[in-house]
């Protein structure tokens, strides 16, 4: 963690914490000496992501919807509200959960901090910029989202989220602060998520087709899920209200990233062109000055580096890849 800004918590709520990134905040929270509950329907989240978790000193877990008003047996002095399908095969099967969680999720999680004192943080996305129009992507960029294209059930919900909790911090003073996160990848995620680097990783491990959308020639820009952890433990203790970007600046385009998880898995794979989503953005990248500047933050594990010990993780859970 950034010396700079580590801070200690006593008790952190980690909405989500069942899931992907949220099982890794939880992880470096204990490690760092907080008492956590987790609060997480379990709806794309895996029990397994907790394995770890459980049975560690401090660590409790409520299984329940952020969509109900939020009830931990005692109050945090920070909550983490990560709780939000995020790939887009989830969304796109979970379309009003999707905008009720991030609408009235949100609500009562802004209203559990605000009980507790608690400082507040939104897991906020890089889909609030939709497919844009300026690259890379700072802060001040509003995004071009189409507000009735099929993955506006996410990107409109995260809006929203990041209205509310401005509108939260205005009104009642409550200590917020909004993360923009990036595409971010690592252990723990599902393999049939939907998201290029499990789905890679899942088919170059099988010896199946890598499925390359469109031409792939459109990027992303993957972080690896410590560095993601560290920017956004960083920001919490900051106190920075944001919105600020948490995301690695090295884009790479999805069919060079098909080509390294085949050469990193030594895969006899081939590539096949699919056909690409509708309203796919074409190009991703962070601006990560104001992290760099405010928090001292910036991403540290190459793609090389990151992909294979997500490659190793992957190679260990065989046949319990996940749905
Ligand atoms: P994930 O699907 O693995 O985790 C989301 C967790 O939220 C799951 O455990 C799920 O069960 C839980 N959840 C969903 N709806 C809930 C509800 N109503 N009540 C309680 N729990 C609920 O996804 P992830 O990749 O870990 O993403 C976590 C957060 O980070 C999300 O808010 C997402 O928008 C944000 N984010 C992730 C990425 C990324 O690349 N992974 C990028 C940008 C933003």
């Amino acid at each position: 963690m950034n010396a700079a800004f580590s801070r200690t918590w006593e008790h952190a709520v980690v909405t989500g914490g069942a899931g992907f990134v949220g099982s890794h905040l939880c992880t470096a929270l204990l490690d760092a000496g907080a008492a956590v509950t987790c609060v997480d329907d379990l709806s794309t989240g895996r029990p397994e992501n907790m394995s770890g978790l459980r049975g560690r000193p401090g660590f409790a877990f409520v299984r329940a919807s952020v969509c109900e008003p939020i009830t931990v047996d005692r109050p945090p002095d920070l909550v983490l509200h990560f709780a939000s399908p995020a790939s887009p095969a989830d969304y796109l099967r979970l379309p009003v959960h999707t905008m009720e969680t991030g609408s009235l999720g949100t609500r009562n999680a802004l209203a559990l901090a605000h009980a507790s004192g608690a400082r507040f943080l939104l897991a906020s996305t890089s889909e609030v910029y939709g497919d844009p129009q300026q690259h890379p992507q700072n802060e001040r960029y509003w995004g071009n989202v189409n507000p009735v294209g099929p993955r506006s059930v996410y990107d409109e919900a995260k809006r929203f989220g990041e209205a509310l909790t401005t509108a939260q911090a205005d009104a009642h003073g409550t200590d917020t602060g909004i993360v923009r996160v990036f595409n971010t990848y690592g252990p723990r995620m599902r393999g049939y998520d939907g998201r290029a680097v499990p789905t890679f990783v899942r088919q170059a491990l099988a010896g199946e087709p890598l499925t390359v959308t469109g031409d792939g020639r459109q990027t992303r820009s993957l972080c690896y899920v410590d560095d993601t952890v560290r920017g956004i433990l960083a920001a919490a203790a900051h106190g920075l209200r944001g919105p600020v970007n948490i995301g690695n600046p090295t884009e790479i385009t999805m069919l060079e990233l098909a080509r390294l998880v085949i050469e990193l898995t030594g895969s006899t794979s081939e590539i096949r062109f699919v056909e690409r989503p509708t309203d796919d953005p074409a190009v991703r990248c962070p601006d990560i000055t104001l992290a760099r500047d405010k928090l001292e933050w910036e991403p540290g594990v190459t793609a090389e580096e990151g992909l294979r010990r997500t490659i190793a993780w992957f190679r260990d859970q065989g046949d319990l890849i996940g749905s």
